[in-house]
């Protein structure tokens, strides 16, 4: 398949666009979105660029009963000078087929799904919020949609992309959060899902995130499935501390998704010649650390909030206090960097920015 195959039906009349001022997160969508389908015998079908509406499924979608679906985030950033900059989104296709293989779900063509992209960011432009730190949030999905309730592998699929114009994650500048360490519930475990972005997992989370929001604070610590040892994740972000002038994160493996940000953030600390372990860390070392003054910063990264720096951690009747609980340099560095690189006002030396 390639760019002329896909179809475009425009809207008759666009749609008003939210101030710039107000836009939240994920709450307003574009003029259009991209839709192509899936049957078995056939392969993926029918790309095409239509009126963001809703879409019709039977009730016996397969989606609503087993949650055989996938999805991705990431952004477009408008820089300085009018340009829209992609961040490396080859990484999220990529993420994106390795998801929906955990998941049965049919490959995608990763370059003509970038096409693809590109081609509905063309002609809904005027969408990208130009504000500071706003951002067009990208949201590619695949949804099982045969019409059975047997139990297997769905034989139809519907593969979107929809956008959502969002405001800046951070309304005065970052600002560290606390932290509650989830010791009931798990995310995810040896040979589950917990690598893959499926809306499964975001499903069996969502208990300890209203348990997070029921003692006050932002979102939680997971701790590895097995052992309930090891720290793997921060809310549906990767972690990272600073211990002792060396930084450590638990090294991926099948219960912890590889961040794209998390990768740059790697990437970056290692040309600052700064020490990157990737590693198994236990949540009694990352205590002592906070007893010993060693902890000197925590900070979970994603693609929403790039960096949310971490003031301190709750762990039953334990509190963790992270450096003085209000500096955060390395943090506050990374985010500049990364944004920094993201908008286009600091050189990109990684070759990460794909302009649209
Ligand atoms: C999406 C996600 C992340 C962050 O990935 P980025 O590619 O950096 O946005 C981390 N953890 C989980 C569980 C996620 O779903």
């Amino acid at each position: 398949m390639s760019r002329h195959n896909i179809r475009v039906e425009r809207r008759k009349e666009q749609k008003e666009r939210p101030d710039d001022g107000k836009l939240g997160f994920g709450k307003h969508f574009t003029d259009h979105m991209f839709r192509m389908d899936y049957a078995d015998g056939k392969g993926w079908h029918d790309p095409r660029i239509v009126p963001y509406q809703p879409i019709s499924l039977e009730p016996s979608a397969m989606v609503f009963h087993y949650g055989q679906a996938v999805f991705e985030g990431m952004k477009a950033y408008r820089s300085k000078g009018g340009a829209i900059h992609l961040f490396r989104p080859e990484r999220n296709f990529a993420r994106f087929n390795v998801s929906s293989e955990r998941m049965c779900i049919p490959r995608l063509d990763e370059a003509f799904a970038l096409e693809a992209l590109t081609k509905l960011i063309g002609i809904d432009k005027d969408w990208t919020p130009s504000a500071e730190n706003t951002a067009l949030y990208i949201r590619p999905f695949v949804i099982a949609t045969e019409a059975a309730i047997g139990v297997h592998p769905s034989l139809q699929y519907i593969f979107m992309i929809i956008l959502s114009p969002v405001g800046p994650y951070y309304a005065e500048g970052l600002a560290p959060v606390t932290i509650f360490v989830e010791d009931e519930y798990v995310r995810a475990v040896r040979g589950g899902s917990g690598f893959a972005k499926a809306s499964a997992n975001y499903a069996i989370s969502m208990k300890s995130q209203e348990k997070a929001i029921k003692k006050g604070v932002a979102q939680v610590l997971w701790l590895d499935g097995v052992e309930r040892k090891y720290v793997e994740e921060v809310g549906t972000m990767n972690v990272f501390f600073k211990i002792n002038g060396s930084v450590v994160t638990p090294r991926l493996s099948d219960s912890i998704l590889p961040g794209v940000t998390r990768a740059s953030v790697i990437e970056l600390l290692k040309s600052w010649d700064v020490e990157v372990a990737e590693r198994r860390i236990s949540l009694e070392e990352v205590k002592k650390a906070a007893e010993d003054g060693t902890l000197e910063e925590a900070f979970g990264t994603g693609t929403a909030s790039v960096i949310a720096p971490i003031r301190k951690f709750i762990s039953g009747s334990d509190e963790m206090v992270v450096g003085d609980g209000k500096n955060y340099p390395m943090a506050g560095k990374l985010y500049d960097t990364i944004t920094g690189i993201q908008y286009g006002r600091i050189e990109d030396n990684f070759g990460w920015v794909r302009k649209i």
